[in-house]
């Protein structure tokens, strides 16, 4: 039998689509909303500008290629007389980054990412530990892949981290395999654990208060330990496929438009379980069968590795 599944923390949340465009968090930091909310974007894209004292700022994660959000970034930064820095990316997926070129080149500013597949505008790679700082405004940048490869949350003097998709506002976020790598990305949720105990600002979804954001790691691990646990239960010593694997854990009550989500996660899961030696694959990539070793054990090994990092 297994253990029930964790419960949320987020009780109360504003209710999906009902964001405010335009929001002022703290000093030094506005939330844009861009309009591309789906699924898989929930309420729409988070742009965020953060400034200065002296209206030095810089637009982080910029979105869709949208004239009107585009119009929005635009208006919020003249109502302030901010005056553009950088574009600064999370990471490469499409609804963050889409507009980071074009807002590069019509404000004459560099992008700062982990990674840039299109060096078509001046760009400046980040890494762990760097700063990017502006009159008294600072984002610090952390390396947390897992969602992806080149993904990094950015820790504000506030203590407040911009967290991209490694924690969303909202539901919980997608290991994007074979970009994304869960073992990582668990790694990368116990690093935020271990250093963000305040309030964290999402790439999808609203503002998470200082209150509720250890609960939100919490939930976020545990959330992820318990997948893990249910995907390794999908298998048996039978030959078990990734789609019949899929629709044991998730039922048929998931919206056919995130069932591709579903399988990345659950890939993802496996390539854990394999490299853990808890699954190995059966004739091809789409069959797989128990090595062994039993849930219990497995959940005892994330805790131990748990406490170890902490
Ligand atoms: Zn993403």
């Amino acid at each position: 039998m297994s253990a029930p599944a964790p419960a949320d923390p987020r009780l109360n949340l504003i209710p999906l689509g009902s964001m405010p465009q335009v929001a002022e968090l703290e000093e030094g930091v506005v939330r844009v909303l861009a309009p591309n909310a789906s699924p898989m974007t929930l309420d729409g894209t988070n742009t965020y500008l953060v400034y200065g004292r002296n209206g030095g700022a810089y637009l982080v994660d910029p979105g869709p290629a949208d004239d009107a959000h585009f119009g929005r970034i635009a208006s919020a930064m003249e109502i302030r007389n901010l005056e553009p820095r950088g574009v600064v990316l999370t990471h490469h997926h499409i609804d963050h980054s889409e507009s980071a070129h074009r807002f590069s080149r019509e404000w004459s500013v560099p992008i700062f990412a982990g990674a840039l597949e299109d060096p078509a505008s001046p760009a400046v790679l980040v890494s762990e530990g760097d700063s990017i700082e502006v009159d008294g405004q600072r984002l610090t940048a952390m390396h947390t892949p897992g969602h992806t490869a080149d993904h990094f949350c950015f820790l504000l003097p506030s203590g407040r981290v911009l967290t991209g998709d490694h924690v969303l506002g909202r539901g919980t976020s997608v290991v994007a395999y074979p970009d994304g790598d869960l073992e990582r990305y668990l790694q990368s949720l116990l690093q935020l654990e271990g250093s963000a105990s305040k309030g964290m600002y999402p790439g999808h979804g609203p503002e998470l208060s200082d209150e509720s954001a250890a609960d939100v790691l919490d939930y976020y691990i545990s959330h992820r330990m318990y997948r893990i646990s249910q995907v390794l239960e999908a298998f048996s010593e039978f030959r078990t496929s990734v789609t019949e694997a899929v629709r044991g854990i998730y039922g048929r009550s998931i919206p056919p438009g995130l069932l591709f989500a579903a399988e990345l996660s659950t890939r993802a899961a496996i390539s854990m379980l394999v490299e853990r030696r808890y699954l190995e694959p059966a004739g091809d990539d789409d069959h797989y069968v128990r090595a062994g070793a039993g849930v219990e054990m497995l959940l005892d090994e994330l805790v131990a590795d748990r406490r170890r990092r902490l």
